[in-house]
């Protein structure tokens, strides 16, 4: 069962408390209205805090855990502990434990700015309306398939292909927004979209002579 409070953000000594499943939006909005600013990049990032925090999620220059001060985590055994941002290894779209360490994070601490919330509505309005204007947001969809190679857009690369509406099964690559892989009808199997990413890396590889890597992890095992 799952315990309302830990649904949402609190106050807790000047940071943002919010546990791994509190929806990453809230905390952007929860932020604002306490005039705290920093958070106002999650407002459109779907998923929770865990996710959020083991992806090291981000988007329009901010990323998670540039705003984390320290988390809670837990192991097998129910054990909690605190830690902080200088006990995990980070990078773009990665966060990883330094060491060998068997924990998933319960909880995190923001540490925001002061700010304006009208300000950061404004901003995480405008951040919202950018995102309805060049993302296949209406079609089922996974988020961008490839991380950005250094310097470069995987959505430009794959574009310049000549990819963009290219596909497969039901999945196909996104005619707004060629780094998403879209299943309108909801008829694409994972095979189809397995496929289509892989079909992707082959023709910007043979064509650009750059490797795409994917973003999104793939679970289970492949048909
Ligand atoms: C339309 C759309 C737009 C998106 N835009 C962005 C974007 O702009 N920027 C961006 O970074 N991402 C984006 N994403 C991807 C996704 O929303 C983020 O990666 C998000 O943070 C994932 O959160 P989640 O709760 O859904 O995690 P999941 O997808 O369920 O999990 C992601 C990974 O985190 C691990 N994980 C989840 N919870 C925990 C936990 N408590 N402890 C340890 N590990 C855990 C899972 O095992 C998995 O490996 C987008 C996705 C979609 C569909």
């Amino acid at each position: 069962m799952t315990h309302a409070a830990g649904r949402r953000p609190r106050m807790n000594g000047g940071l943002v408390h919010a546990e791994a499943g509190v929806a990453s939006p809230k905390v952007a909005r929860f932020a604002a209205m306490h005039d705290l600013e920093g958070a106002e990049f999650l407002a459109g990032v779907p998923g929770c805090v865990g996710g959020a925090l083991a992806m090291n999620a981000g988007c329009y220059g901010g990323e998670t855990w540039d705003i984390v001060e320290r988390v809670a985590t837990i192991d097998r055994s129910g054990t909690m502990t605190e830690r902080a941002r200088s006990e995990f290894e980070i990078g773009y779209r990665h966060c990883a434990p330094q060491g060998a360490r068997e924990e998933w994070f319960a909880a995190a601490w923001f540490r925001l700015e002061p700010g304006d919330g009208e300000t950061s509505r404004g901003v995480m309005k405008e951040l919202l309306a950018r995102r309805i204007a060049t993302q296949p947001l209406s079609l089922p969809n996974a988020g961008s398939v490839f991380r950005n190679p250094p310097k470069d857009h995987a959505a430009r690369l794959i574009e310049s292909c000549g990819l963009k509406g290219f596909g497969r099964g039901g999945a196909r690559v996104s005619e707004k927004h060629a780094n998403f892989i879209v299943n309108p009808q909801g008829a694409a199997r994972a095979a189809d979209i397995e496929w289509l990413i892989q079909h992707i890396q082959r023709m910007v590889y043979q064509m650009k002579g750059i490797v795409l890597q994917t973003e999104v992890r793939i679970v289970g095992e492949p048909e």
